[in-house]
């Protein structure tokens, strides 16, 4: 039976569990619950495509648009074999709830094609990105609907989105739809400091975390799972704290060393090797220990689903600094919350991405490109003002980070609806 139509759990189910659960402690308007229960459009393409051999392979791309109430859709493209409606579904409607979160003009959207992208050539992937945005067509635009990087996609594939996109422009048009896609390479028109901003808000929460804990990260330890761009960037940064990393999980396996683990050495490991699996400076863990590693902060940064009645027992940290989206599923919430460990949740913890991104729109619209001290400056600036407003509803609500964000976000989009009401 195809994934599509399963009637196991999916992760959308989180998602209106959890939504289900603020709109409730809130008393949400009801229409505009009903408004947010549901997603605006959602595109499932085929199209085909010509293998280095010759041969043609089908493929499937999706693009769910969940709500534009704020702003444009935007969200970033996912190249992943676990890549379905029910997932691209969830992962739009966390980026409505992120974007209001963090105060942005933009609404949810996410996308992505199911495959796993190490089984082909560059210059096949190549080819399916650009069929890919050509099938996708006028459902994406710069005013309508802004791509950026995800798992496994980077600022090389947004380029051949962007070059796909405004060839089926007019000459005279190109130049100005350049914040079509965000995430792109420099030259191309992306901004500085965007290739590491999921990490870097990452790390400006933790730190702001700290600061309201007293506690010193010179002296904290941390765990990372995903050895990603999200994870590789929060891992070196946090490091620069003198904070140690003991253990590293990516697809491949899991390492750990209680002296601290180089995260330079790592990385440049793992580039080579495409993975972390046999790096020499740390032991070889399988996924139970990394999990019971004693650390100060885990940084989930993977996919969906690894928070778990199972798994959150095994946790020994005190702050769960969530870099992937959905690692933590209701089982999960509230096991953490009766160990009394703290969350700084996705919606909030790795909304830098998507705030560096807007910058990037900003930019092009405006022909402007700004230095990095003032993207960092203006991202620490806007997460720390997101944080300061979930932590307020969490105490006004005596409720939990996550459900404090999504009440943060409801609020704002309540306002909106009632302000512009429903048409006709
Ligand atoms: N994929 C990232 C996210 O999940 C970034 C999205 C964007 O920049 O549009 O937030």
């Amino acid at each position: 039976m195809s994934p599509e139509y399963t009637t196991k759990p999916t992760v959308y189910d989180n998602v209106q569990h959890q939504f289900n659960k603020a709109a409730d402690l809130m008393n949400l308007d009801p229409a505009v619950r009903k408004i947010l229960a549901q997603t605006t459009n959602e595109i499932v393409v085929h199209f085909p495509v010509r293998m280095d051999n010759g041969d043609i392979e089908m493929f499937t791309g999706y693009r769910v648009q969940h709500n534009n109430a704020l702003g444009p859709f935007k969200g970033g493209l996912r190249f992943h074999p676990a890549v379905n409606i029910h997932e691209v579904r969830a992962l739009a409607t966390w980026m409505t709830w992120k974007s209001a979160i963090v105060d942005i003009p933009f609404g949810g959207a996410k996308g992505g094609i199911q495959i796993d992208p190490a089984k082909y050539s560059p210059r096949e992937l190549e080819r399916i990105t650009r069929r890919f945005t050509f099938a996708l067509g006028n459902n994406i635009g710069p005013e309508y609907d802004i791509p950026a990087p995800d798992v496994n996609t980077n600022p090389q594939i947004m380029a051949w989105v962007l070059d796909t996109y405004l060839s089926t422009m007019s000459p005279q048009e190109r130049n100005r739809c350049i914040h079509v896609v965000t995430g792109k390479p420099i030259e191309s028109g992306g901004s500085l400091g965007r290739n590491k901003a999921t990490g870097q808000g990452i790390v400006f929460l933790i730190e702001q975390w700290a600061k309201d804990h007293s506690f010193d990260l010179s002296s904290a330890t941390y765990i990372v799972q995903g050895f990603g761009n999200v994870g590789g960037w929060a891992a070196r940064l946090l490091h620069r704290y003198g904070a140690r990393l003991v253990a590293v999980e990516d697809a491949t396996g899991a390492v750990a060393n209680q002296t601290g683990i180089d995260v330079a050495a790592l990385e440049e490991y793992a580039r080579a090797h495409r993975g972390i699996q046999g790096y020499p400076d740390a032991e070889p863990i399988d996924h139970h220990a990394f999990l019971s590693t004693h650390a100060d902060i885990f940084i989930p940064a993977a996919l969906e689903n690894q928070i778990t009645a199972a798994t959150a027992p095994l946790l020994t940290v005190r702050l769960v600094a969530e870099g992937a989206n959905g690692p933590t599923n209701p089982d999960g919430d509230r096991i953490l919350q009766e160990k009394g460990i703290d969350l700084l949740p996705d919606v909030l913890c790795n909304a830098g991405g998507v705030m560096v991104s807007y910058f990037e729109w900003l930019q092009n619209k405006r022909s402007e490109f700004w230095e990095l001290e003032e993207v960092d400056a203006k991202l620490r600036k806007r997460l720390i003002a997101a944080y300061d407003r979930v932590q307020e509803q969490a105490q006004k609500f005596a409720t939990d980070w996550r459900t404090a964000a999504y009440i943060v976000a409801f609020s704002r989009l309540t306002k909106v609806y009632r302000d512009r009401g429903i048409f006709p």
